[in-house]
């Protein structure tokens, strides 16, 4: 099909078959989340600990955390029984980049045995910008980051801490860190010519109108996408943390938001906020058929 009026052709051959950008590659193409990444270096507000990644995925899922090496072994056990296997994406169940050496080990071992599998992972970006040379040695060429704010006054009311450089930090300090790691993400991905999708969760009354601002900085950066996904407040799943009592917006919210921004909301109508080890094409998830005590010991 033909690229988006906001996208230029270059950008639209790398992403028209990628199930998550193309409305019509995610009839065609799968795509597996690797649960690897269990830590994470900051607090979300609206985030409880014990679910996956509340930026990245659905809200009160477990999924199943794995090592390295059952990791890869999933993904050749996916991959012989779905061919249509196109992108293997690590999306937590913490924060992708914070603990890089799991996954960068999970990358290599796949690429070794598939290397034309597409990787991407998703990261709140305060550790990225110390990991983008390997992203270039293992050919990575799309990002997500979650930007939930450009102004640290409004990720005040977002983040209460961050762990950097070997310190926890709070208040003020910590979303103006945040802040700068995340420009420095953005950049540092663009330069590089890695594409970059931006993905903000939408809280009424917190960082709503702020949105649109972050669009704007965002797109000028270089983001190719900008994907506004709404908070979803689950109380029943404990999903929010210090934001109690915080409602989701409506979906006339969202859509206003999402129209009013420039760039590609559209095109991710159709994500689905998937688990951490989500599998198989984009309107089904198989994870089940592929728990770790269903994949055999030996793959090839
Ligand atoms: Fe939770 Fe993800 Fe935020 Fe970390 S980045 S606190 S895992 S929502
Ligand atoms: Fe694609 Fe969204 Fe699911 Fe990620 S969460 S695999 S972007 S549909």
């Amino acid at each position: 099909s033909d690229a988006p009026e906001d996208m230029d052709p270059e950008t639209w051959a790398k992403v028209k078959d990628h199930p998550c950008y193309s409305e019509e590659a995610h009839h065609y193409f799968a795509r597996m989340h690797v649960a690897v990444a269990p830590a994470c270096n900051i607090q979300c507000n609206y985030c409880n600990r014990k679910y996956d990644c509340a930026n990245e995925s659905r809200p009160g899922v477990v999924s199943e955390r794995l090592t390295p090496e059952q990791a890869a072994r999933k993904v050749i056990a996916v991959a012989n029984e779905i061919p249509q296997l196109s992108v293997l994406g690590i999306a937590g169940p913490g924060d992708s980049a914070y603990d890089w050496r799991k996954t960068k080990e999970t990358f290599q071992r796949v690429a070794e045995t598939l290397p034309d599998i597409k990787l991407c992972l998703s990261t709140n970006g305060l550790a990225l910008p110390d990991h983008v040379d390997d992203l270039l040695d293992m050919n990575i060429d799309h990002v997500t980051l979650t930007i939930n704010m450009i102004d640290p006054e409004v990720g005040t009311k977002i983040y209460p801490w961050i762990f950097y450089d070997h310190k926890r930090r709070t208040g003020l300090e910590a979303s103006q860190i945040l802040h700068e790691r995340q420009m420095q993400s953005l950049d540092m991905l663009h330069e590089r010519g890695i594409l970059v999708k931006v993905n903000s969760v939408m809280i009424p009354g917190i960082n709503d109108e702020h949105l649109l601002e972050v669009n704007k900085e965002v797109k000028k950066r270089g983001a190719f996408l900008h994907n506004i996904m709404p908070l979803i407040s689950a109380p029943e799943h404990g999903t929010v943390f210090g934001l109690e009592g915080q409602r989701g917006p409506t979906a006339a919210e969202l859509k206003k938001l999402q129209d009013a921004c420039a760039g590609g909301a559209n095109l991710m109508k159709h994500c689905r906020q998937c688990r951490a080890d989500a599998v198989g094409l984009l309107g089904e998830d198989r994870g089940q058929e592929f728990t770790m005590d269903l994949v055999p010991d030996e793959v090839t």
